[in-house]
């Protein structure tokens, strides 16, 4: 048994140990107990190394082995375990586990045995397989490839034919782009010149200014001269004043003194006449002799009295200042006072007995009044000239009387002399400084009125450059408005693959023309400081959201890059100028597009600031573009101004488009700053204070789709511009709609009384009767609310306040984008409709006739279209220039031109078949105008010729246009 139970020992030690598998007992506790030769191989250790260590040690994944294992315990067995061993020199091999417990013969579990199947080959093998497939199916995408490739090359043949053909066609736009580079050029060219010219004007505005400045310094300085000439009068009248006084007070002296030498002269007659008495007296007393001594007596006091007098009298002449003389009858000096000896320099003793005439600078004159005094027995403020020895000069006034003695007789005369030097001097002094201050006056205002008129010509200057570019931008747009909206119609036509490139050629030019005609026009605008910004509720998130979209195609299509960054933080709503808001950020945009190749733009709003009232906006544009060289970046906000020379060549532009957006930033309480740098982008940046408001954004228009539903609308639309209203007609036309044209508001008020409109697009500026004029009208006085929308060229918020202050519904900004016309005019008819089903009205229009009749015309031409364009487009040339002679020879009472004009109109009427009652008028007026006199009826006769030419005109257009079309076809 036992030998038996041994060689069954060796036979199965030495299967296992043949297996090429390796096969390993495990204890209970994870460590190896038995191991055979295929197990030592793949670990790379010895049997002893391996027994009595963790089984688990041998794996790359120790973990999984441990489960694995404990599994085994867990179920008694375990199959395809996967798991890999780790020889000791690196090398791995994959492995599948196949283990079971083995027990001992009571059937308790002593381990486990585990046998493992290198699967290495067994993963190649599949790995080759997985690959195999792999293979086939690359072999099949590439089979279709090839197929497609197929595809592709025919499709790459028909683009190249594609190619070629527009290769060709390329050709065509390059002439075509070379002749619109000749003509920019041209127009550079044109802008030069009108750039020297506005330099010119500004040089000669600064020469102007720099006059004014002087002419103003010449004023002031004379103001200040006679500032200080009327201080210096005052002081002088001062002193006239003063001396006036002391003059005053010495005639009240002189008076005084005069009164008293009188008194002294009567009190010497009376004495002398007492003197006379008392000799008589004495004569007698001496007869007499008995009371001789008595008398004597008596007459010795008298004696002393009168000398005392005379002393007295003495006393006072001493006093005067003027200068006082007597001067015997002989015309010797025979007594002065000290004022005399003063005014000649000359000594009592000199003085005395010396000719009075000699020291008068005019002696005869002096011995004239002296004789004067003489013969009148008194003279008055003579005027005299007394000489001083050492020459100098005093002007004095003579007074003069003559002095008797005691018998009556003449002794000589007594002269006072008042010294009126001072009084003379100021007098002159005042003459002269008021001369000068006249004249100074004279002068300052001379230089004030030459001031003023050459301000007045230098705004005059600025004015009518102003008004000529608004007139120009406006006189150009009408017929660009035109152009374009033409072009619109016309690609809406059938047309070739060519016609409609070129229209659409002639469409981005003329959209171009406009924008450099409206940049001009605010340029004007900004100028004439008549830049108004709007206030109202907008969203400044719509707003760029909308603008940006109109950028895309381009930017599509130079494949550039478009972020948007939005700071959401902005209020929603604020008040400001969305339609200023939108032109600055296009002109910025507008610029990084055309001066960007290739990367990105971006465009990013963010909250600076945001108080109760008010929120502040950074705006900022940036591209990967050219950029800006540092020497351009101070000029590139001013008018006119590109970086480089080149520019308008390669990119256009005229250098505009900043000088407005400085300008339509600024006003508005912003700044606006550029950073940029050569090769690598550009970024203009401004910010805008906004005004909050709680009010809803006006809501935009949404644009209505085509409506079948609304049919039979007459709408009249009053303009006076032949093209407008041809382009409106053919608009309407497009839209279904009926139209009757009027040239202006009173014309359209006549139509109004015969015929019911639904609408009316009304223009603003036109002859005769504006819009504004004409809405008033049809609102006040014919009480109509018909939906009137206004047409205008310059949305200014004056007008358009004016607008709705008349009555009016809306306005549409021409150039007529015709989606907006269509969505507004449907809006309105929709809306009245509704108004009008409730009203119930009788909708019967009388239609007037048409006044002109092709059949004349058409039978004299045997139908000859060409002929027949020919003739109506002659009519349409010559009448309006005979209309408007017929009214003006009638507004001047030029009789003869009258009869002329309406003589040429007489043989056109047949033509054009207008009836033969306006033949009989036109000749009425002929035969009124012939008597040359003002005739009542005459106006009205007038006026009617004038409506049927206008009318006739209008059909003949219209007429004409239908020509047109048919020949086209
Ligand atoms: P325009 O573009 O009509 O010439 P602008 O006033 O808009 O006139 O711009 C003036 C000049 O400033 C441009 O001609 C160009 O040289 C430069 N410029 C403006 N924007 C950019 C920009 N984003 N990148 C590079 N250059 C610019």
């Amino acid at each position: 048994m036992k030998n038996t139970n041994t060689e069954d020992f060796n036979y199965a030690r030495s299967l296992i140990e043949a297996s090429l598998d390796p096969l390993v007992t495990i204890s209970a506790e994870g460590k190896i107990t038995d191991v055979n030769e295929a197990s030592i191989k793949v670990t790379g250790c010895s049997r002893e190394e391996l027994i009595n260590t963790n089984f688990s040690d041998y794996f790359t994944d120790p973990k999984k082995a441990q489960e694995g294992y404990l599994q085994v315990f867990e179920k008694g067995f375990v199959s395809d375990y996967r798991l890999t061993i780790k020889h000791k020199n690196g090398h791995l091999t994959d492995v599948v586990y196949n283990a079971s417990v083995y027990r001992d013969d009571k059937g308790n579990v002593l381990g486990v045995f585990a046998a493992a199947r290198d699967v290495t080959l067994q993963k190649w093998a599949i790995d080759l397989r997985e690959a195999n497939a792999e293979l086939a199916i690359q072999n099949k995408e590439i089979e279709k490839r090839a197929s497609e490739l197929v595809v592709a090359n025919k499709e790459l043949a028909y683009q190249n034919k594609v190619k070629e053909k527009r290769a060709a066609e390329l050709v065509i736009a390059n002439k075509e782009l070379a002749f619109q580079n000749t003509e920019k050029e041209k127009r550079a060219a044109e802008l030069v010149i009108a750039n020297k010219e506005l330099a010119y004007q500004n040089k000669v505005k600064e020469k102007r200014a720099a006059e004014l400045v002087i002419a103003n310094k010449e004023l002031a300085f004379q103001n200040t001269e006679k500032e200080k000439r009327a201080a210096e009068l005052v002081i002088a009248n001062k002193e006239l004043a003063y001396q006036n006084k002391v003059k005053e007070k010495r005639a009240a002296e002189l008076i005084i003194a005069n009164k008293e030498l009188a008194f002294q002269n009567t009190e010497k007659e009376k004495r002398a006449a007492e003197f006379a008495i008392a000799n008589e007296e004495l004569a007698y007393q001496n007869i007499k002799n008995t009371r001789q001594n008595l008398t004597n007596e008596k007459l010795k006091a008298s004696n002393i009295d009168i000398k005392l007098d005379s002393q007295y009298s003495l006393s006072l002449i001493e006093a005067s200042l003027d200068p006082l003389v007597t001067i015997s009858s002989k015309g010797k000096i025979t007594d002065m006072n000290e004022a005399l000896t003063n005014v000649t320099g000359l000594t009592r003793e000199e003085l005395t007995d010396s000719d009075f005439l000699d020291y008068f600078t005019e002696p005869k004159k002096a011995r004239d009044v002296y004789l004067e005094v003489f013969a009148k027995g008194s003279v008055a403020d003579f005027p005299l000239t007394l000489r001083h020895k050492n020459g100098k000069l005093t002007d004095v006034l003579f007074n003069g009387s003559i002095y008797k003695d005691e018998k009556g007789n003449v002794d000589g005369i007594v002269i006072v002399a008042r010294d009126v030097t001072e009084q003379k001097r100021a007098a002159k002094e005042l003459t002269e400084a008021m001369l000068f201050a006249e004249m100074a006056t004279l002068i300052a205002e001379e230089a004030k009125t030459k001031a003023e008129k050459d301000r007045l010509i230098a705004e005059d200057a600025v004015k009518a450059k102003q008004q000529f570019l608004s007139n120009m931008s406006h006189e150009i747009r009408t017929p660009m408005n035109a152009i374009i909206g033409f072009t619109k119609v016309l690609l809406k036509t059938d047309l070739t693959v060519k016609q409609k490139e070129y229209l659409r050629a002639i469409k981005v030019s003329g959209d171009a023309l406009i924008v450099l005609i409206n940049d001009i026009l605010d340029l004007a605008k900004v100028d004439a400081g008549k830049m108004v910004f709007e206030q109202i509720p907008f969203k400044i998130s719509l707003s760029i959201s909308a603008m940006l979209h109109l950028f895309e195609p381009k930017i599509h299509e130079k494949n550039l890059k478009l972020t948007k960054v939005y700071d959401h933080r902005i209020p929603d709503v604020l008040l400001g100028d969305p339609v200023r808001l939108h032109q600055i950020i296009m002109n910025l945009v507008s610029n990084a597009v055309k001066f960007t190749i290739r990367g990105e733009i971006k465009v990013s709003t963010k909250l600076l600031h945001e108080d109760e009232h008010e929120a502040t906006v950074e705006f900022s544009v940036s591209d990967s573009g050219i950029g800006i060289p540092d020497s351009k970046i101070e000029t590139i906000f001013e008018n006119f101004q590109q970086a480089s020379s080149g520019t308008s060549r390669l990119y256009g532009g005229t250098g505009l488009g900043l000088a407005i957006v400085k300008q339509l930033v600024e006003p508005q309480g912003g700044s606006i700053r550029v950073t940029s740098k050569i090769n690598e982008g550009t970024t203009f940046s401004f910010t805008l204070p906004f005004q909050k408001t709680k009010a809803d954004a006006l809501v935009e228009i949404e644009l209505a789709e085509y409506d079948e539903d609304v049919s039979n609308v007459n709408v009249l639309v009053v303009e006076d511009i032949q093209l407008n209203q041809l382009l409106m007609r053919t608009l309407l036309d497009d839209f279904g709609f009926e139209c009757d044209i009027a040239e202006n508001g009173k014309i359209a008020i006549d139509k109004m009384q015969t015929k019911t409109y639904d609408l009316i697009l009304m223009d603003l500026q036109m002859p005769e009767m504006n819009g504004f004029e004409a809405t008033d009208y049809i609102r006040k006085t014919m009480n109509s609310d018909i939906p009137i929308i206004a047409l205008t060229a310059d949305v200014t918020t004056v007008d358009l306040a004016k607008c709705k202050a008349v009555g009016m519904d809306d306005y549409i900004a021409k150039p007529v984008d015709e989606r907006i016309l269509y969505s507004k005019m449907i809006g309105y008819i929709k809306k009245n409709s509704v108004n009008m089903e409730s009203d119930a009205s009788d909708g019967d229009n009388p239609i007037k006739d048409k006044c002109t009749d092709l059949q004349y015309l058409n039978t004299r031409t045997k139908s000859n279209p060409v002929l027949m364009m020919e003739m109506i487009s002659l009519y349409l040339e010559q009448t309006p220039p005979l209309i408007s002679a017929m009214n003006q020879s009638l507004l001047e009472k030029d009789w003869k031109t009258l009869q002329t004009a309406v003589h040429k109109m007489i043989p056109s009427f047949t033509i054009v078949g207008i009836h033969t009652d306006y033949v009989n008028i036109a000749k009425k007026v002929q035969e009124l105008a012939c008597t040359m006199q003002e005739i009542e009826d005459l106006p009205n006769l007038v006026k009617q010729l004038e409506k049927v030419c206008n009318q006739a005109c209008l059909e003949l257009l219209v007429d004409l246009e239908n020509f047109k079309n048919t020949k086209h076809e």
